[in-house]
């Protein structure tokens, strides 16, 4: 049993060789720093954690040249050699798990009853990668009467990888072991928030015998690093997590040099409870879908829609529960709710609590800071929201449901589509004729019927409308990472077309 005194020792313990000598870039095998340092703090007390090498616009193209030198060697090696390469990096991280997930608290906040799970869902990540590494350049023949066509395919290149601040290590595998199996080489810009274990998954990798230059890591600003990797010619393509706004910035960066982009965008995703549904299973997942990783979670069910029938009921014994969450430090193993991950974004939530009731929604629950050194919010519950309200329709992406009622199918489809974004939808109903109706014209990438958030790699993951371009999971992110190409053989002595004769 483990208590909050043990794990802030071995925190310390960790964290001393960054605390005395930085966290540094990591380019072609060798530590780089940067032309100046920035800062990471963390959102328990504000406290500094350590500096952090800044990446600027020269580093990107150092670490740019260095994918492009690892690529050719790297692209052609043998699949069953990236295989071994990227379980050995898996070892590596279940080796150090523990190290991942206490410096994963200590820099985003986020609790470690979850973190300590998603350090392993990284090491699950380059397994399933890992796997597929053999037959990525599978293609298929297609055969026409007079020619044997073969498709192929092909690392597309160096790629750059940017990455968003919540679950950082579980987010940064999910996009480098696909692309490390795909037989392409990175470019990593993890977000300046929480830079901690992107460098550790950099030395994992390099531990683990990933050639150097195969895996870069340039820590930095947004509008530095950030947009110099969208914009650098060597760079075929870029897989992004993070804000919409942010997205759609990196489309027109990259326009010139026509990258092809990936995007894992925001959500405000609907829960929709029926009258018929198991409400105590329903319950369970309303409230887990949207507190559990803090709700700084890109699936969070962050509205939720009741049948009005059932809705005085489910709202009393949803208040009851959600004031009973524990919020506290993140590495206490008792805390479901850690703090925020930043002064910024502690602020942008505090701003939609005030806007919830300047609105006219009721503030059922929480909403208040907890304590006052570090970015800890009660977990929040608006109810009788309008639809068109903002706290209905932006994406708040902290502990905070609002919650909407609806008469029927028609009206509930008519909320749950009625927003910018489509990545995720929940439904809780028995009536199986009307989950497959409501699934069928849900407006959202992926779709949990009476279940919560239940991640399987083989399937697709991603989002329609604001929520995102692209799939991820399976052979869809080597659709990303690859380049098809056809060869057609003549199988005999078909006619020609024939000019000049
Ligand atoms: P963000 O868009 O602010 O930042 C994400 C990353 O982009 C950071 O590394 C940042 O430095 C970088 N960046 C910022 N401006 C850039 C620019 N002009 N050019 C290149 N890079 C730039 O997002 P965030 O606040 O870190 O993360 C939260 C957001 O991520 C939420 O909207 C959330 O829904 C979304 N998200 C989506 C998914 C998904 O799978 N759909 C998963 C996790 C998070």
């Amino acid at each position: 049993m483990t208590d909050l005194a043990t794990q802030l020792a071995r925190l310390d313990y960790h964290l001393a060789r960054f605390r005395d000598h930085g966290i540094l870039n990591l380019i072609g095998g060798q530590d780089v720093a940067g032309s100046d340092w920035f800062e990471t703090r963390s959102p328990v007390d504000d406290s500094l954690i350590a500096r952090v090498a800044l990446g600027t616009a020269e580093t990107v193209d150092q670490a740019a040249a260095a994918a492009r030198a690892a690529f050719p060697a790297w692209a052609a090696l043998p699949g069953a050699q990236r295989k071994a390469i990227l379980h050995r990096i898996a070892d590596g991280i279940e080796a150090r798990a523990e190290e991942i997930a206490l410096c994963e608290c200590w820099d985003t906040g986020q609790a470690w009853r979850f973190m300590s799970k998603a350090a392993l869902r990284g090491a699950e990540n380059f397994r399933f990668f890992a796997d597929l590494a053999p037959g990525a350049r599978d293609g298929q023949s297609l055969p026409s009467p007079d020619h044997l066509n073969i498709t192929s395919r092909h690392p597309i290149g160096p790629v750059g990888v940017i990455t968003p601040w919540n679950t950082p290590f579980m987010l940064s595998t999910w996009k480098i072991a696909p692309a490390l199996a795909a037989g392409c080489t990175v470019v990593h810009k993890p977000a300046e928030f929480s830079p901690l274990t992107a460098r550790l998954l950099a030395e994992i990798c390099h531990e683990a015998g990933l050639p150097p230059g195969v895996l870069n890591l340039v820590n930095g600003m947004g509008e530095g690093a950030g947009k110099a990797l969208t914009e650098h010619p060597d760079i075929k393509a870029i897989a992004f997590v993070g804000e919409s706004r942010t997205g759609s910035q990196i489309m027109k960066q990259g326009a010139d040099t026509l990258k092809r982009v990936h995007f894992e965008l925001g959500g405000k995703n609907p829960v929709l409870v029926f009258e018929d549904a198991d409400l105590d299973r329903a319950l369970d997942a309303v409230i887990f879908m949207i507190y559990s990783l803090n709700g700084e979670r890109c699936t969070s069910s962050s509205r939720l829609l009741v049948q009005d029938s059932i809705a005085e009921d489910f709202h009393a014994r949803l208040i009851q529960r959600v004031n009973q969450i524990k919020v506290g430090h993140p590495l206490d193993p008792a805390t479901e709710i850690g703090p925020l991950i930043h002064q910024t974004h502690f602020e942008k939530v505090a701003r939609y609590v005030a806007i919830g009731q300047a609105e006219g929604a009721t503030l059922a629950a929480g909403g208040n800071r907890v304590g006052e050194n570090g970015w800890f919010i009660r977990p929040t519950l608006f109810t009788d929201a309008r639809p068109d309200m903002r706290i209905a329709q932006e994406e708040v992406f902290g502990p905070f449901l609002t919650s909407l009622r609806f008469r029927d199918e028609d009206e509930a489809l008519a909320i749950a589509n009625g927003v910018a974004y489509g990545l995720t939808g929940y439904v809780w109903t028995n009536d199986l004729t009307r989950a497959l109706r409501i699934s069928d014209r849900l407006e959202a990438g992926m779709i949990w019927v009476n279940s919560e958030n239940v991640r399987h790699l083989p399937t697709p993951f991603g989002g329609v409308k604001a929520s995102g371009i692209g799939r991820d999971g399976g052979d869809w992110s080597f659709e990303f990472y690859m380049e098809t190409k056809n060869t057609a053989f003549a199988l005999g002595q078909h006619k020609m077309q024939r000019l000049g004769v």
